[in-house]
């Protein structure tokens, strides 16, 4: 495989060809984005780690009969992918109240979402991502109802698989995104599983181990990326 022109580079990947036209490089940079990018830093070792944090989950949900985009490490910083057509809708599933839904409905932070929610946002900086629901995405062509109820069903099958996953390493998750994308008419996971697109509290203490470290300026951003990866399993030397 031969990496070629970038593509495109968003707030903390780019995407570069490959002489494979169905194949890209995911570069994983250190560039840290919050707020719809009004807040940015360099967050030295974060590609690296995000790199190897999202091959590990995305691997465990392949395992697990989920399909995903992806295809292998490459070095640090860097994954094979396939080339999906990205739906430009990110599905967020809570089993806690935190963040934007605490703000939406005037929740307190920590409660149990039971049954764990399903949201749609249109993927906009722009327009800070709004939620939207099903028939905005229907009327507007966003996604047809076919790719609607797979991602919903995908995205909550993640949900079994991952919240087992953190809980048997003494972790709670409690939110993720996911953005999906076709694939030779397949829709397959895209995107990326780390810490900078969910939310993980330790049980016992509930201390935040995701980007809100970095969002709430909490400090240890990465060296707690790489403990909630060490408790996981992951290797990032
Ligand atoms: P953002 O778009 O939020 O700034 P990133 O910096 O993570 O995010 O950029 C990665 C871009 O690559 C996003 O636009 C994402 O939708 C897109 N993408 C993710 N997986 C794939 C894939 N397999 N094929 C093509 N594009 C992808
Ligand atoms: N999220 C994300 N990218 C976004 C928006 C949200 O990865 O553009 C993740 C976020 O990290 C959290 C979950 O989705 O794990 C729910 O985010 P929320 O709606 O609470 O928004 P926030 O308050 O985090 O902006």
């Amino acid at each position: 495989m031969e990496k070629r022109e970038q593509l495109y580079a968003g707030k903390a990947k780019s995407v570069f060809a490959t002489d494979d036209p169905k194949r890209v490089v995911m570069v994983y940079r250190n560039d840290t984005s919050a707020f719809d990018g009004k807040k940015l830093a360099q967050l030295d070792r974060k590609g690296m780690v995000n790199n190897k944090f999202n091959a590990f989950v995305m691997q465990k949900l392949q395992a697990a009969g989920i399909p995903t985009h992806f295809e292998q490490l490459l070095n640090d910083t860097e994954s094979l992918v396939k080339k999906l057509d990205m739906v430009p809708l990110e599905c967020v599933v809570r089993n806690y109240s935190a963040g934007s839904i605490c703000r939406r409905y005037g929740l307190e932070e920590g409660l149990a979402v039971n049954p764990p929610t399903f949201e749609l946002f249109l993927k906009s900086d722009k327009l800070g991502d709004p939620m939207v629901n099903e028939s905005h995405a229907l009327a507007f062509g966003w996604a047809t109802q076919a790719q609607l109820d797979e991602m919903k069903a995908l995205t909550y099958r993640v949900n079994d698989v991952l919240k087992k996953l953190f809980d048997d390493a003494g972790m709670m998750l409690v939110d993720y995104k996911l953005e999906f994308g076709t694939f030779e008419g397949e829709l397959l996971l895209g995107d990326e599983f780390s810490p900078d697109g969910c939310r993980i509290w330790d049980k016992a203490t509930r201390k935040k181990m995701d980007k809100d470290r970095f969002r709430q300026d909490l400090g240890d951003v990465i060296e707690t990326y790489e403990e909630v990866g060490r408790r996981l399993g992951i290797r990032f030397d």
